[in-house]
């Protein structure tokens, strides 16, 4: 069946993002979230990134309006997901959370909807366990910020069938984006190899080596990447990357993923990134 009505789960920063995705693509949009300001957020953020891309000349005023029209916000999951063909879950990452969504949406979806999860590091085979359709389970990991990173991690869990990854690897491309197939282990490809060099970027401002600054400048300027990985790591959220870390220490069973104390101490003071206002830098004069 083709995919056309959409269900994304959680209206934060990648949840949005995703919306926004579909809705440039032609698809239908529910936004899903259990809290109405974050619905409220959600839909001002994807107008405000449908905006830039007139004033880019990317889309007309008329199409924005028209993708507008195809989105609504709903805090009743069972209502919202009952006409979907596809769910893309990106609620926190948290394995108990995502169980508890995927067996409510594994009871309210109709029996074709594929159930697909954003999730950075958690096994797809534990989350598509608690469902009855752990055929029709998959993860579909999109990169921060969703409209504008051309990559989509594809993981499929132990029962994942070739239909399910076949109609995602197509929605991916209907989406302008690449998508990888890589297995189920935990962090999958991406996290594996990008949380150990923040979560070593973070040791280096514990053991008082260099301060946040100076570590984002070596590795700007001397590794040529675009960003320094204290700023990613406030980008994607400190308490998403204390997560994932924690996602690799025991699923590894590895001290190499062990989270740094500081990590832990900025996430229990609230000092999540950007999101918050504040992590290893001060964004509140931008809120
Ligand atoms: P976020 O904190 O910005 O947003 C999470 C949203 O989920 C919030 O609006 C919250 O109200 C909502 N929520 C909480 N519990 C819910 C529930 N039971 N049902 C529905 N909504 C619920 O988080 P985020 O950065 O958007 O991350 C979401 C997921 O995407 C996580 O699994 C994360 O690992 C993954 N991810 C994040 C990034 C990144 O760079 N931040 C990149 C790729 C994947």
């Amino acid at each position: 069946m083709p995919i056309q009505n959409t269900v994304v789960i959680g209206a934060g920063q990648m949840g949005s993002g995703i919306a926004q995705t579909l809705l440039q693509s032609g698809y239908s949009v529910a936004l899903v979230d259990i809290v109405d300001a974050a619905l409220e957020r959600g839909r001002s953020s994807i107008e405000s990134g449908l905006t830039r891309l007139v004033t880019k000349g990317r889309l007309t005023d008329a199409t924005r309006e028209e993708a507008l029209r195809r989105l609504t916000l709903s805090t009743d999951l069972p209502y919202a997901v009952r006409d979907s063909d596809i769910v893309i879950e990106a609620a926190p990452e948290h394995i108990a959370t995502k169980q508890a969504t995927f067996a409510k949406l594994d009871a309210s979806c109709p029996s074709h909807t594929i159930l697909a999860t954003n999730t950075s590091s958690l096994p797809i085979t534990s989350i598509a366990s608690v469902t009855k359709r752990a055929d029709r389970v998959i993860g579909m990991h999109f990169m921060n910020p969703v409209p504008i990173m051309p990559l989509v991690e594809i993981i499929r869990g132990l029962a994942t069938s070739d239909e399910t990854c076949e109609a995602v690897r197509s929605l991916t491309a209907s989406l302008g984006k690449t998508a990888v197939e890589v297995r189920d282990f935990p962090g999958f490809v991406s996290n594996r190899v990008l949380m150990p060099m923040i979560n070593e970027a973070i040791y280096a401002v514990y053991e008082g080596i260099a301060t946040p600054e100076a570590v984002d400048t070596v590795m700007k300027l001397g590794m040529n990447h675009p960003m320094g990985p204290l700023t990613l790591a406030d980008f994607i959220g400190l308490d998403t990357c204390l997560a994932i870390l924690e996602t690799l220490h025991e699923g590894f069973g590895d001290s190499k993923y062990r989270p740094c104390p500081l990590l832990r101490q900025y996430v229990q003071a609230g000092w999540l990134g950007r999101k918050s206002g504040r992590g290893f830098y001060n964004y509140e004069h931008e809120q």
